[in-house]
């Protein structure tokens, strides 16, 4: 039996992966930075262990820059550069990463902070490139050599004089347009840059730099002159905030922060710095916005987080992260654990994604129990803005988040003007009261004059107040708390004493059965029955429902599209 190898038609394969697997063009610069980066690191592992190296770390940084008549882009790094040969089996083999190599020959675990490892994030130029030119000079040879494709026809290498110091220079001779909406040219404008290198790689561990064209008052010029100065900066923060030392961050750097990332437009009622080294690894700032987003309830709000990849913006807005019921909590979450598919912004697999959202979740509940019970009226102020997503927790999936939400819920009541929680509605429940009462209605006010309250506030027992749709739902969902039942006063039990022994006499009885069957015959449809009641105080009359949904229940049921 003959063993062959299978053969790939290159050309096409490659205009295949480079349009299919990125979602976006602008992701090219984040590839070259992020394997510039890696080309910096590397010089940083040699000098870790060969002293004739020095890393002096102002000697290494990346510059991107532009040449809007030329159409050119240029990503230029001062890290390890290639030999001829690196150049070969890196820039002319698919899915072959030099990163992934020296990561594995040098023994280098997981965790560590050189990003590439599928061998593909080059190709991602010829999105946007017809064609990449690579000049580069490895560390210790005094031979550069440069590389020349056009993503069809192969390449050639040669050698070249230009490059001087170590480093790699890739420029990019942008395409045409295919149409007027399609132009490649909003890449050369120094603001879209800035903005492609803050989202993606604003945590690159080295200077990224870009020329700054400024305008500046003109030295012995008049009043009013001024003169063109080009100004290189460094446009990245590198050090991601949530890298740093909670005890040196002050609560204006995590203010900042959320209106750096735009998280809000409001100030954070609350933020949380996460710091996890365990069985799963992860840092993370989560927030808790001080009002309802203005989209919140509406289709267009997307609940998330951001995902960062050893810094590396991988995912915008990563749903799974968060339950709805949390879906209000605004952040990012950064971890070395993650296994990306090669395009770097899908997820291999969720396992570990899965084992960071529930211990988020679980640090958020954690986190607003303690302000629950350290700052109530901080935690009053969130419920009232949020309190309706974690009563829809409870309804849409009670058997895992009524333990969860349950001590988190907050209703008016009877005895208080402010907010209870069911554990303080319980402990002073009187001994003898057989239920957690509630009363449904649009306002406290309505609800107070609801003649259905009067005989168990007689009995001096506090009845909860639901103004809000899904309150009752939610409670029917949990059925108990601490193991007493809920029980609406407008149910037709409600286990008081004496409640439903008729003393009316039998000739009152019979007197009243000609005006109830008058009743009834009126009402029509509206009732199933008219009858005296013992639980009527002061009011000659009231609606009582029978079995297991509410008055109120109806009135929204009945609201709910077919
Ligand atoms: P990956 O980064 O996943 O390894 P890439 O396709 O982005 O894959 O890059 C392929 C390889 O080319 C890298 O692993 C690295 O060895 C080499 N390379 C790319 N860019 C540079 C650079 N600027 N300096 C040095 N080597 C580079
Ligand atoms: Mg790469």
């Amino acid at each position: 039996m003959e063993k062959k190898e299978f053969k790939a038609e290159s050309r096409r394969l490659l205009e295949m992966m480079v349009n299919s697997i990125y979602s976006q063009r602008e992701i090219f610069l984040r590839e070259l930075i992020s394997n510039a980066s890696d080309a910096i690191d590397k010089m940083y592992y040699k000098a870790l262990t060969d002293d004739a190296i020095e890393f002096n770390a102002d000697d290494f940084f990346i510059k991107v820059s532009f040449d809007k008549e030329a159409r050119t882009i240029e990503v230029k790094d001062t890290g390890i550069g290639m030999t001829k040969e690196e150049m070969e089996t890196n820039l002319g083999t698919i899915a072959e990463s030099g990163s992934l190599a020296f990561k594995k020959d040098n023994e280098i675990e997981d965790g560590h902070d050189i990003i590439g490892q599928f061998g593909v994030g080059f190709y991602s130029s010829f999105m946007v490139a017809k064609e990449v030119v690579v000049e580069t000079l490895a560390h210790g040879s005094d031979q550069a050599y440069r590389w020349t494709s056009d993503g069809i026809d192969g390449y050639t290498i040669e050698e070249s004089d230009k490059k001087k110091q170590p480093g790699t220079r890739i420029t990019l001779k942008l395409k045409e347009a295919a149409d007027e909406d399609d132009s490649f040219d909003e890449f050369l404008s120094e603001h879209r840059l800035r903005t492609i290198i803050k989202k993606y790689s604003d945590f690159i561990r080295y200077p990224i730099k870009l020329d700054v064209t400024k305008q500046e008052p003109k030295d012995d010029g008049e009043e009013g002159e001024t003169v063109e100065v080009v100004e290189e900066q460094t446009v990245n923060s590198m050090v991601p905030i949530w890298r740093k030392n909670k005890d040196e961050l002050t609560d204006e750097d995590y203010e900042n922060f959320y209106q750096e990332k735009r998280y809000g437009f409001d100030k954070p009622l609350k933020h949380m710095h996460l710091q996890v080294d365990g069985t799963i690894r992860y840092h993370s700032i989560l927030y808790i916005p001080e009002s309802v987003p203005f989209d919140y309830y509406s289709k267009e709000f997307e609940k998330g987080l951001e995902l960062y990849s050893s810094g590396v913006l991988v995912m915008e807005n990563a749903p799974e992260l968060i339950p709805d019921y949390f879906s209000f909590v605004k952040g990012m979450v950064d971890s070395e654990d993650l296994s990306l598919n090669i395009s770097r912004e899908i997820l291999q697999q969720d396992r570990q994604l899965k084992a960071i959202a529930k211990n988020i979740k679980n640090k958020i509940k954690n986190e607003l129990k303690t302000l629950l019970k350290d700052d109530r009226e901080k935690y009053v102020k969130f419920f009232e803005a949020f309190g309706r997503p974690l009563k829809y927790g409870v309804y849409s999936d009670f058997g895992q988040n009524k333990a969860d939400l349950q001590d988190l819920l907050m209703f008016h009541s009877s005895k208080d003007k402010d907010l209870v929680t069911l554990k303080e509605y319980v402990e002073r429940m009187p001994e003898e009261q057989p239920y957690i009462y509630y009363a449904t209605g649009d306002s406290i006010s309505r609800i107070e004059k609801l003649p259905q309250t009067e005989r168990v506030l007689d009995q001096g027992y506090e009845i909860l107040y639901f103004t809000e749709d899904v309150d009752e739902f939610a409670i029917k969902m949990m059925m108990n708390y601490d193991e007493k039942e809920f029980r609406s006063v407008s149910s037709g039990d409600l286990g008081l004493e004496d409640e439903d022994k008729d003393d009316t006499s039998e000739e009152e009885q019979k007197d009243h059965e000609a005006l109830f069957k008058e009743m009834k015959e009126l009402l029509g449809d509206k009732v199933k029955d008219v009858r005296t009641s013992k639980r009527l105080k002061s009011h000659p009359v009231c609606l009582t429902a029978e079995g297991e949904i509410s008055i109120e229940m109806e009135k929204v049921l009945a609201q709910m599209p077919e």
